[in-house]
Parts: structure tokens; sequence; C-alpha cells
């Protein structure tokens, strides 16, 4: 049985002090040995930005791939070897801008892969320009007098693609967001845990104290049930999007593995899903 210092190796992270994935790092380690997983169980695909070095800081398998292309590489990776538990990862810029077609088709496939998004609402490594996760009037390098764009909804969207598993957290709730990674290297299939973690260099408007005083815990709202896309979708839009939790998860959804030739066996016998068996066997 690993511990989350089988996860540490001897690299030094260069992110600014104080930067939000400090924490995203230090939960993935935390959840990879809560689940159960050792080193050399876990890969780690990263895409390009700050946020994308952290393949590098996880001893465990790891590639830095190119910009917006972790999510390719991620699900090439878990077709090529199913017994590796894989995470995805990168920036808002790399998932939801250069890579966002496929995280679209990622969520659909419902491959079973955990992507982390560390979200800072800017480009971090270029030094600070608009990003689709930037408000509107954001004013940086790229948008001097404001971003005329929206914001896109991130959350929103991955319930609209049919995502099985759709999450939020914040880089200083630790605890939180390690039980949520943790849940998503548990769940069979595709899942999305989108972190809100500061730039503390370039983004002076979405800083700690913004996010403090702006998220809203699912945990406060009564009788929330994250079975209910319904439930989500009406949740995400009353909050725009600023809530953090388990959004949604659907356990019957089969996963990818489970619908593909010669892996369903496998991959039925560790996922309850209340499908008919002969609905399977037509495929
Ligand atoms: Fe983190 Fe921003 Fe520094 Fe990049 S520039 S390491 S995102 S604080
Ligand atoms: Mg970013």
């Amino acid at each position: 049985m690993a511990t989350f210092k089988d996860f540490r190796n001897n690299v030094k992270p260069n992110w600014c002090p104080g930067c939000g994935d400090f924490s995203v790092q230090a939960a993935i380690q935390r959840a990879a040995a809560n689940a159960g997983v050792v080193p050399e169980e876990l890969a780690v695909v990263s895409g390009i930005g700050c946020s994308g070095r952290i393949s590098g800081y996880i001893n465990s398998y790891g590639l830095h791939g190119i910009h917006g292309r972790a999510l390719p590489i991620a699900q090439g990776v878990k077709m090529a070897n199913r017994e590796l538990t894989v995470i995805a990862s990168g920036g808002d810029g790399d998932g939801f801008a250069i890579g966002m077609g496929h995280t679209v088709h990622a969520i659909r496939r419902n491959i079973d892969v955990t992507y982390i998004v560390m979200d800072n609402q800017i480009y971090g490594l270029t030094k600070g320009q608009t990003s689709p996760r930037s408000e509107m009037g954001f004013k940086t390098k790229s948008t001097p007098a404001g971003s005329i764009e929206s914001s896109l909804n991130v959350m929103e969207m991955a319930l609209t693609a049919g995502a099985s598993f759709v999450a939020q957290s914040f880089s200083s709730d630790l605890k939180e967001l390690t039980s949520l990674i943790e849940k998503g290297i548990e769940h069979k299939g595709f899942s999305l845990i989108n972190v809100f973690s500061p730039c503390v260099t370039f983004n002076k408007v979405n800083t700690y104290d913004w996010f403090k005083e702006n998220l809203t815990s699912l945990s406060t709202i009564e009788d929330y049930n994250p079975s209910s896309r319904m439930q989500a979708m009406n949740t995400l839009m009353e909050h725009d999007g600023l809530v953090t939790g388990l959004i949604y998860q659907d356990k019957d959804k089969p996963s990818y593995e489970a619908l593909v030739n010669g892996f369903k066996e496998e991959a039925l016998a560790t996922q309850d899903i209340n499908l008919e068996k002969e609905q399977f066997d037509k495929l």
C-alpha cells in the first residue's frame, strides 16, 4: 500500500510561490494513495502551460505532451494498458481553448480517464493573456480595454456533452479536492474535475479571497442530489458556475471500455451497470 509520500519525487516545482497548482499536485498524490494506487500503476499526462509541468513533479509514469493534446495521449495510454490509472491534467487554456475539441469528445466517449483542469482564468505561462475562462471585461495584455467575449461555463458544457462525472473544487480546499479526485479515479468512466487554482502572479482579480467570497459549496444546498442532471444544470445556472463539490455523477453510463469488443468482458466485470446484458451482446 502506497502513501502520498511515495508519489513524491526529487524535482522541485518551479511554480511561483503561492500558485494554486501546488495544492493540486498534493491532492493528486493523496488521492492516488487513498484510492489504493501505487506509483507504477499511475500515469499522469499533461499538456502545455504552467500547470502542464505537473507530470514531472509526481513519482509515476508521466508524459508532458503538446499543447491541448493531453487527452488524446491519455486516452491512448489507457487503451494500450488498461491496468494503469490514467490522469490527464493541464490548464484552462490547454483544455478549453486549443484542446476543447478533445475535451468534448473525451467526455462523450467516457473512457476511464480522470481529467483535472487547473483553472486560473488566464494564460500564466505566456505572462498573462485572456483565456476562455476569463470573465467579460477582464483586462490583460491581450485585452487592455477588457475582454469582449463571455466566459465559457465549462461545467454546463460538460453536462451538455454527456459527462458521467463532473466536479469542481478550489485549490485552497485540499480535503475536498483530494476527495473529489479520489472519487474521479474510482469512477468507471471519464471524470472532469475543474479546479479553481489561482495564478497569483498575473490574475489580480480571481484571487484566493475572491474565490472565498464567491464560491458556494454544494454541501450547503439542502437536498442536493448529484445524480440529477436537471438539478445540476439548474444549480450551475443559479450560481453562475461558481459551485464546488460533486456536481453530477452517472454511475450507469457504460464506460468506453465496457463497449469495446475484446475489452468489455473485463470492464463489465468491474462496472456495476444497470443495463441488460443483451444490449451489450448486440454491439
Ligand atoms: Fe502559477 Fe501563475 Fe506563476 Fe504560472 S505564472 S506558476 S499559473 S502563479
Ligand atoms: Mg490558465
